[in-house]
């Protein structure tokens, strides 16, 4: 769970919504059960008090009493009596010794003054217990305003049922969090997997499969614009590509041809007699930079080619280490020159199904940048190293180095890491393009390692073919 994902904040996002939601409905609800159930409260408490004081009858000595006159009027004046209170105007009690036990306590706690006072109406008063007491003033029928009947009722009844029905929803927050969040991560998860789909799509696509058309099942509108828009974006990029590489490959091969007049010529010129000793290096400079065009250029007409899909590999079965111990010999004696020595010791005998002239060239690259970069008296090493249908051949030079900041970089075409240092080699940054080229159509790998000033190591992984028969080996042909 990645809380800056859209998913998280859209899963959260309806969680709150819908508990804000359950919050709003519930204070509302309650706002109106609770005036409601106050308001039938208080019309059930002053019917009470009428109903008493409609069988209220006070005597001559002061006294009173409650005449029903039926057997089920009795009862309920029985039952509510014991919550009668009856004063005069003053506020004292009339006949204290007619009320219950705790309807006494209750008198006497003193609580009750200011409620006992009031002539009519409603009031509102704690007892010594922390309960809250409704009570309902009436003057009693023919008494002159002279007495006054109090009901009261206690209200606990009535504050738990709204304090329960506020717990309710208070505790139903973190119940609907816990199971709207999950649900809408779910549903998030759907609504979001066509987006992932295509990103992932997306993050596949390079250079290389450029007419790579996003397709879905998916019906929403969204999505579909989604595909269409990155399809057609993808289209344009592609036709873009491809002329760039047209006008690459056209480049190229257009110049070969004035490039090779232009060499014939100055060889020709440099061979001719009596040429003042200027005019003869100059000549001599031209023809190594046009060596160097040269180069250049037909490095871009294969890349070119490669990128269009017109180049075409000879495979055939090859025994990698004839041919690698070839190249080091070849090599040697540029390596000879500047006293490097080469360390073929673990090469082991392999067979793969290659083009041997690409496959030499690409090694043949290497190996020329590996004593190229390499400091003088260095020491190069080649070994193969075997594994489950592969081998991983390293060349590991003990030369410059390349910075971490150019590593990325390198198997691009035309970068050079150390321009100056590369080109005064006669490097244009094009062979390790080359390279990736090669060992990639040979369904391979390449992966660099380099420390500065320690030196670097390539290590290519190409698959190889079903373990060898001894003969195949030693066969002449496989070299
Ligand atoms: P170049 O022809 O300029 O050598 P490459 O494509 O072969 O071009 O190499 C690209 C860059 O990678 C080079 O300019 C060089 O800076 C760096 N490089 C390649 N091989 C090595 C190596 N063995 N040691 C140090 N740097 C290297």
């Amino acid at each position: 769970m990645n809380p800056r994902s859209l998913r998280f904040k859209l899963s959260w996002m309806h969680g709150l919504v819908i508990s804000l939601v359950i919050l709003f409905i519930g204070f509302v609800r309650y706002n109106t059960v609770s005036y409601r159930s106050s308001r039938s409260f208080d019309d059930s408490l002053l019917n009470d008090a009428q109903f008493l004081a409609s069988h209220f009858r006070l005597r001559a000595d002061g006294s009173w009493v409650l005449e029903a006159s039926s057997p089920g009027d009795k009862l309920s004046l029985e039952e509510l009596r014991s919550n009668l209170i009856v004063t005069d105007s003053a506020g004292n009690v009339i006949r204290p010794d007619l009320h219950d036990h705790y309807m006494q306590g209750f008198i006497s706690s003193g609580g009750l003054r200011g409620t006992l006072k009031q002539g009519s109406g409603f009031g509102l008063t704690l007892a010594a217990g922390g309960d809250t007491y409704r009570f309902v003033n009436l003057i009693a029928p023919d008494s002159g305003k002279e007495v006054i009947l109090h009901l009261c009722r206690s209200m606990e009844s009535l504050r738990g049922v709204l304090n329960e029905y506020f717990y309710i929803y208070l505790f139903s927050v973190p119940v609907i969090l816990a199971i709207s969040v999950p649900v809408g991560w779910y549903l998030a998860g759907r609504a979001l997997k066509p987006f992932e789909e295509v990103a992932t799509i997306a993050e596949q696509i390079t250079s290389e499969n450029l007419n790579t058309q996003i397709t879905t099942k998916r019906n929403e509108q969204e999505v579909r614009r989604l595909v269409l828009a990155f399809n057609s974006m993808v289209k344009r990029l592609n036709e873009s590509f491809q002329q760039m590489r047209k006008f690459n490959a056209d480049a190229a091969h257009e110049l070969r041809t004035p490039l090779s007049i232009l060499q014939g010529e100055n060889e020709i010129a440099l061979r001719s007699a009596g040429l003042p000793e200027e005019i003869h290096s100059v000549l001599a400079s031209n023809l190594e930079e046009l060596q160097r065009l040269t180069r250049i250029v037909n490095d871009m007409l294969i890349l070119a080619e490669a990128d269009a899909g017109s180049q075409v590999l000879a495979r055939k079965p090859n025994n990698l280490r004839p041919m690698l111990e070839d190249l080091v010999e070849q090599m040697g004696v540029l390596a000879e020159d500047r006293s490097i020595e080469f360390d073929l010791a673990e090469i082991k005998d392999v067979v793969i199904d290659a083009d041997p002239l690409w496959l030499r060239r690409a090694f043949l690259n290497l190996l020329d940048n590996a004593i190229k970069y390499s400091k003088d008296s260095g020491r190069i090493e080649v070994r193969t190293v075997l594994r489950d249908g592969w081998v991983d051949i390293s060349i590991r030079d003990e030369g410059i180095g390349i910075a971490p900041h150019d590593l990325p970089h390198i198997f691009d075409r035309l970068y050079r890491a150390d321009p100056a240092r590369s080109r005064s080699s006669g490097g244009v940054g094009l062979g390790l393009a080359l390279v990736k080229w090669i060992i990639e159509a040979h369904r391979g790998h390449i992966r660099v390692k380099s420390i500065v000033d320690r030196g670097t190591t390539f290590k290519i992984s190409l698959p190889t073919l079903n373990p060898p028969a001894k003969e195949d080996l030693n066969d002449p042909a496989l070299t």
